[in-house]
């Protein structure tokens, strides 16, 4: 490697330019950053690199998302690392801090703990054409200050000054930049529409924010959303124990729920026997992540894409999940439960304990609008969301007691790497690029034309609605380092995905996604912009996407050659025309010399009865 692309050093030490160089920069230090973290070691053979990371722990999703019941709900066999397995998972859905504490080991296993930098808000990225670098502005943060919303953030700064958040701002220099940003990063704001939060005298806090400090025991709850988050923490707040005086969940629309993947019984057993057999059985823990792999994958073809099969088991799963629904919650419930839009068009919840809650006398769920907040109540009503036809269901307006609220209303999507601002070549801002082109996109989820040595990390159209995000990140990366590595090596100065090849990638995906239940399941979620554009769900299977990433297709990419790069490739090329000059020439004498092509016949036919007779005598040994 040569050392000054392939090595971190301070550049111009002692004048007020000075600057510390990194061959690659990985900003965030979730699943994604840390993958490309251990792969860098791992495959380059490489630590000279830098994460920075805005919060002060690791694990992204999992360092902040600390509400109770937190949980995966994709089997952690398999939402994890393929190259760094955990053979004793507590359970299949293990929680929160399970997760997060997996995330920390594969770090110090893979020594690159010291190799994140917290508290460090990376603000922009800006290529610079002569030097074919990033110029890369980093904020240092108050310690802790990252683990706010970016609102949280601005209102500290309004209120107390910049001091309050920001400590100094440095610009730092790379060759390659990886984005492992995240998509579910930062909380939606509370709603403007809804008139009186400030008036509210109680506490208002977001699940992807929880607050320890607030005690709910005895307390008046009122739960803002219906998704994952909200049908993880009623179960945990409905339990006796957490002596909670009254929960009301405000649901607009039911989400699909599917029956546990284990029951009860079954979960027991896993729970007992897994950890042994994955760490004693040979094969076994791989034997389970490809069961699953492929358990998850029959998952896309059921339920997301609009083929005869799709169509034929749609409506079978849609009548066993509702019959889950039927068996486990209320009766008063069932109306509003029964989702009007065709499963698989919003993300769906995969749990059986919400349902359950749901008959705590403690929890009411209610599908009536929140219509203003006062000091110490809520107003619900007039009308209801949901059903929106003519029903039975309450819509009259009353007042209803809140000591708290908890906002599960889901994250600021579809705002991809926002609010990091990203100008490449010719002084292109990345995101007016997307807007003329119609939304966020990537090729591949990956790679944009005109930003060179950039590769996003769960980038747009990479999310997928039925499996780990994680195996979908590890392909990323994969494929990443396939052009990472002759730019270390000092062999390409920057490589860039061709227009045409992106232009085209998107055309593709986007055209897929008509097909698929996301565009015709006639829903709104958070998969899709107000304008009708997904920057979310990849519209393949997962073997389509691992296929795209293991053989790149080299020509929608352009390589800028260093002059070691383009000596190399003069020498491989004279190299190749000289064994094709020398094969060509021997067949010619060959051709020619009849007596000589016997004589090599032979002298073949002869080695191939030397080991003929040499596998023999290894045999009857
Ligand atoms: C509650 C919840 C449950 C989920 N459960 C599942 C599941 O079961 N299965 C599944 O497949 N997916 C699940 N997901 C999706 C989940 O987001 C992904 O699985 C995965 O965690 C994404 O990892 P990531 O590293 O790409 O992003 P994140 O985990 O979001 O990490 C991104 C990190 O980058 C940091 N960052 C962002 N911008 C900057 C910046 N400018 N400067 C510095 N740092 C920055 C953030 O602080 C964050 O730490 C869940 C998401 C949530 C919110």
């Amino acid at each position: 490697m040569s050392s000054s692309i392939s090595r971190i050093h301070k550049r111009l030490a002692y004048g007020k330019d000075a600057h510390t160089y990194y061959p690659v920069l990985i900003v965030g230090a979730g699943e994604s950053g840390v993958a490309m973290g251990c792969r860098l070691k791992e495959v380059l053979g490489t630590d000279q690199f830098r994460i920075f990371e805005r919060q002060s722990g690791i694990g992204g999703t999992w360092w902040i998302n600390r509400y109770p019941g937190a949980a995966c709900d994709i089997p952690a066999a398999f939402y994890s690392f393929s190259f760094a397995p955990k053979m004793n998972w507590s359970t299949l859905h293990p929680a929160g801090p399970e997760l997060a504490q997996y995330m920390a080991d594969v770090c110090e296993k893979y020594q690159i703990v010291d190799k994140i930098q917290f508290n460090t808000d990376v603000k922009e990225l800006r290529w610079i054409e002569a030097d074919e670098e990033w110029e890369v502005t980093i904020s240092h943060l108050v310690p802790g200050t990252g683990d706010l919303a970016q609102h949280e953030r601005d209102r500290l700064v309004a209120q107390d000054g910049e001091h309050r958040v920001y400590v100094k701002t440095e610009i730092v220099r790379a060759k390659v930049v990886v984005s492992g940003v995240g998509g579910l990063v930062e909380p939606k704001n509370l709603p403007t529409d809804i008139p009186g939060f400030e008036n509210f005298e109680g506490e208002i806090m977001h699940t992807a924010r929880w607050n320890d400090e607030i005690d709910l025991e005895s307390k008046d709850v009122i739960m803002v959303g219906a998704g994952c988050s909200a049908a993880q923490v009623i179960p945990e707040l409905a339990k006796p124990e957490a002596n909670v005086r009254s929960i009301t969940q405000l649901m607009r629309t039911p989400p699909w729920v599917q029956p546990d993947l284990l029951p009860a019984g079954q979960l027991e057993l896993y729970e007992k026997w897994t950890p042994t057999l994955m760490t004693y059985v040979p094969g076994f823990a791989k034997f389970m992540r490809c069961t699953l792999f492929v358990m998850l994958e029959k998952n896309f073809y059921d339920m997301f894409t609009d083929t005869a099969w799709g169509r034929f088991m749609r409506p079978r799963m849609e009548k066993k999940f509702l019959n889950h629904m039927r068996e486990l919650a209320p009766k008063e419930y069932h109306e509003i439960l029964t989702p009007n839009y065709s499963l698989g068009c919003k993300r769906r919840i995969i749990d059986g304990t919400w349902y359950r809650s749901l008959n705590a006398p403690n929890v009411e769920l209610t599908t009536q609008p929140l219509t203003r907040v006062n000091a110490k109540s809520v107003t619900l009503g007039p009308g209801r969301h949901y059903p929106p036809n003519k029903s039975e269901v309450a819509d009259e307006v009353r007042e209803i007691p809140a000591d708290v609220i908890i906002m599960a209303n889901g994250f600021e999507t579809n705002q991809w790497l926002h609010p990091l601002k990203v100008i490449g070549k010719e002084n292109k801002n990345l995101e007016d690029v997307w807007a003329e082109r119609g939304g966020a996109q990537a090729y591949q989820g990956i790679a944009m034309d005109h930003f060179p040595n950039f590769f996003m990390l769960f980038g747009p159209n990479t999310a997928t609605g039925h499996t780990s995000v994680i195996f979908a990140t590890e392909n990323a990366v994969n494929y990443s380092l396939k052009f990472i590595k002759p730019i270390l090596n000092g062999l390409v100065s920057s490589y860039e995905v061709k227009e045409e090849a992106e232009r085209e990638w998107t055309r593709q995906v986007q055209d897929e996604l008509q097909k698929t239940v996301f565009r015709r399941g006639v829903c709104s979620s958070w998969y899709i912009t107000a304008d009708g554009w997904n920057s979310t769900t990849y519209p393949f299977t997962q073997i389509h996407y691992w296929l795209r990433c293991t053989f790149p297709v080299w020509s929608h990419w352009s390589a800028k050659l260093t002059r070691r790069g383009r000596v190399l490739k003069g020498v491989r090329r004279a190299v190749k025309a000289s064994v094709l000059v020398a094969l060509l020439a021997g067949f010619g004498f060959l051709h020619k010399n009849p007596e000589q092509r016997l004589q090599l016949v032979q002298y073949l036919l002869s080695g191939k009865a030397w080991l003929r007779s040499t596998v023999q005598g290894l045999i009857s040994r």
